[in-house]
């Protein structure tokens, strides 16, 4: 009987140690935890965007980090595989927006219970409250698995690394499997937070904390030079932004915010729209309130919690009748419609969706995930250099490469 250990029980743990285990083989899945699927209970906003129904060729459009390294693991096991299988366990879908799949019940939890279940119906062992510690080697091939608690040795043919990135390390992802591969001899790719909310310099953001922006356009710019774009929803937050559009662009600011770069993003309130006509449209909006203040004017072009930032940052007296502002400071407004700018001076590393580094994909087999170093070393989801963008693109490639790290684990020789 060839037995398999498989460390981590997230996405990709889980479904590994579901493929790795047949009537030939013991699999004893190893989870630090007391239970199991922490990042899946919170993907999602507790709903989990389990994957996307986009064709293979745009999943590895929307997985910047290395994404064609999946294509053989996204065509072994693509979304409709894994919409099919969650329906088999009970698990039925939707599709909502941009082609995100999600439970039907928008439980994340239910993901969870239905892969337990079906680990535990076929016989995988699960041992919680285990941390695995180190992999041993020896002549070049897996010989099993040392835990931290006494230093347990347990031989094992084949181990499957499935541990995770770094961010929400209350999650059970701290890095482990980093340090363990590399104590291989794998080598680690630079490890940075992806999909990260972003730390502004201007501190009045807190002042429009919970202030949602649809429709905008979010650029970003370091010494002038343009890194990035987005078009979508933002966030403010008491720290500074969040939101899709602001996570979809962070993965390049990171590298800035890295080297201590100071990195301006300027939000276009009205994209729909040039120049020329947001001057117009805040003409008529002038005419319309000819007799109000400036303070009150500005209800039909902003939302509320916007405007009293927006009269600061504009220079226009919140008191002056709205029919003597004139045409050199309409302008004025018109360029913060449009050119809406803040600072960012950080991230909050600890509440990235993902990693981007990881085991680097030059010494991983990527037609059954085996190290090219260790014979019976498998390594599945985030652990790998691998970060999509949000839409249930890192899931999707969780579960893909477990699931070709499963069937290949449990092959005999
Ligand atoms: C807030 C949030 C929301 C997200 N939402 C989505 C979403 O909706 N859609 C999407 O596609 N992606 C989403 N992601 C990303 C996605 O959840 C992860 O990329 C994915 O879960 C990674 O799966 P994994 O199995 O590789 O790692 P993880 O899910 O991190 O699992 C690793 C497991 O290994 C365990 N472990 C670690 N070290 C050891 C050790 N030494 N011994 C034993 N066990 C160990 C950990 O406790 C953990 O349970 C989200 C991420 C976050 C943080």
């Amino acid at each position: 009987m060839k037995k398999i250990a498989v460390v981590g029980g997230g996405a990709a743990g889980l479904i590994a140690a579901y493929f790795a285990k047949t009537i030939n083989t013991d699999v004893t899945l190893f989870e630090r935890n007391h239970n199991l699927g922490r990042k899946i209970l919170i993907s999602g906003k507790g709903r989990c965007n389990l994957t996307n129904i986009k064709d293979v060729r745009e999943i590895i459009e929307n997985i910047p980090g290395n994404g064609k390294f999946l294509y053989s693991a996204l065509n072994s096991f693509s979304n409709i595989d894994l919409i099919n299988f969650m329906e088999k366990l009970g698990v039925k879908t939707k599709v909502e927006r941009g082609g995100r799949v999600f439970p039907v019940s928008d439980k994340s939890e239910d993901v969870v219970v239905a892969l337990k279940g079906a680990l535990e119906k076929k016989g995988v062992v699960l041992r919680l409250n285990s941390r695995v510690k180190e992999v041993k080697v020896s002549n070049g091939k897996v010989s099993g698995i040392e835990l931290y608690e006494k230093e347990e040795y347990i031989p094992f043919d084949a181990v499957i690394i499935a541990t995770g990135g770094l961010s929400y390390p209350s999650t059970g992802s701290t890095g482990d499997g980093y340090e363990i591969a590399r104590r291989l001899g794998h080598t680690i790719v630079d490890l940075r937070p992806s999909l990260v909310p972003l730390i502004t310099k201007e501190n009045w953001v807190k002042d429009l904390q919970g202030l949602s922006l649809k429709n905008v356009e979010v650029t970003s710019f370091y010494n002038g030079i343009k890194i990035n774009s987005e078009f979508g929803e933002m966030l403010f937050t008491h720290y500074g932004v969040s939101g899709p559009v602001i996570l979809t662009i962070s993965r390049e600011i990171v590298d800035y915010l890295k080297e201590n770069k100071e990195v301006i993003i300027s939000i276009n309130l009205k994209p729909a729209l040039t120049s020329e006509k947001i001057y117009e449209r805040v003409c008529r909006d002038f005419e319309k309130y000819s007799r109000k203040l400036y303070k009150n004017s500005l209800d039909d072009l902003l939302p509320k919690k916007l405007i009293p930032i927006i009269i600061k940052l504009s220079g226009i007296s919140a008191e002056k009748p709205v029919n003597q502002i004139s045409k050199e400071e309409r302008m004025k407004l018109v360029e913060l419609l449009s050119n809406f700018k803040l600072t960012v001076i950080g991230c909050r590393e600890k509440e990235a969706i993902v990693t981007r580094g990881g085991v680097s994909v030059k010494e991983i087999n990527p037609k059954t995930m085996e190290s090219k170093l260790v014979k019976g070393l498998y390594f599945a989801g985030e652990v790998i250099d691998i970060d999509g963008y949000t839409g249930g693109f890192n899931l999707q490639a969780a579960f893909s490469t477990g699931y070709l790290a499963g069937v290949n684990a449990c092959k005999e020789g």
